[in-house]
């Protein structure tokens, strides 16, 4: 009896593990407003707007989340995707692209598209653009600016002018950005490329990863940029090494440096100190 239940019990926290593995990897979609949805999970959150004509995604998160991306698409319109706007090369925005290649095209900055092609990366966009395009289908506008080095040297700022919100690829992150210098990225082009975000008319942002931000959000956003780019300067005229830069940059009142296994200190602090000491050189 005490076997039986014992066994009983050990299956029923097995189906219960597996379903919350299963649950881990799905992707979710979102309303953000009329006609314009996200979907979120793991890689980067997909914009889906919505046309009469057919349907226009901003990213296309990792392959493996082609068919899945395809049936959330499906539970809100019942027209195809016609085309793609990748907000920049990283494999999490732009994985999908060779799958949606077949039947729609991909859009994207020219460097974003060398970027896919350096880094032997499938589904390089057909169609590039260098300052500003935008895509036309059933009555809606779909524009994307380039507006300067970032998060890459081809980030892609995507604006919805009817519903006055923005995708703003990796260049907005909720928990702290990732500058990626191998691939062109600069903290000092994205302070400039966020101050041209700001230029557009907008009140909500779809944020690269994280849930959905505001204007303020945004400002705030490029505020931190501006006070850990003049914090990192200070300390080196200080006489900061670079091995000391990681726990020297950490201040309570910077959210992205509290974050101990964020982007910002995995992976982008050690450039940053090399692209400040270049600087004030
Ligand atoms: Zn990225």
């Amino acid at each position: 009896m005490i076997k039986r239940l014992m066994q009983g019990g050990l299956a029923l926290s097995l189906m219960l593990i597996s379903l919350a593995l299963w649950g881990q990897g799905r992707l979710d979609i979102q309303g953000v407003k009329e006609g314009l949805y996200m979907i979120t999970g793991a890689g980067g959150n997909i914009g889906v707007r919505l046309t009469e004509e057919g349907v226009i995604l901003i990213d296309d998160k990792f392959p493996q989340d082609f068919e899945e991306i395809q049936s959330l698409v499906a539970s809100v319109s019942d027209l195809p995707v016609k085309y793609v706007i990748n907000t920049h090369h990283h494999g999490d925005h732009s994985g999908s692209n060779a799958s949606f290649l077949e039947f729609a095209e991909v859009v994207a900055h020219k460097n974003a598209r060398d970027n896919i092609i350096r880094n032997n990366q499938d589904g390089a966009p057909r169609i590039v653009f260098v300052d500003e395009t935008a895509v036309f289908l059933g009555g809606v506008e779909v524009q994307a600016h380039y507006m300067g080095t970032g998060h890459t040297n081809g980030d892609a700022v995507v604006y919805f002018p009817d519903l006055k919100t923005i995708h703003g690829g990796d260049l907005l992150h909720t928990t702290a950005p990732f500058i990626d210098y191998g691939n062109g990225g600069s903290s000092r082009g994205w302070v400039s490329t966020l101050n041209g975000m700001l230029t557009l008319d907008f009140d909500t942002a779809i944020p690269g990863h994280g849930p959905l931000m505001d204007r303020r959000d945004v400002v705030n956003f490029r505020n931190q940029m501006e006070t850990i780019r003049q914090r990192m300067t200070d300390l080196i005229r200080d006489g900061l090494e670079p091995g000391g830069a990681l726990d020297a940059i950490r201040d309570p009142t910077l959210s992205w440096t509290q974050a101990e296994n964020g982007l910002f200190m995995t992976r982008s602090v050690t450039g940053l100190f090399v692209e400040i000491a270049t600087e004030i050189e």
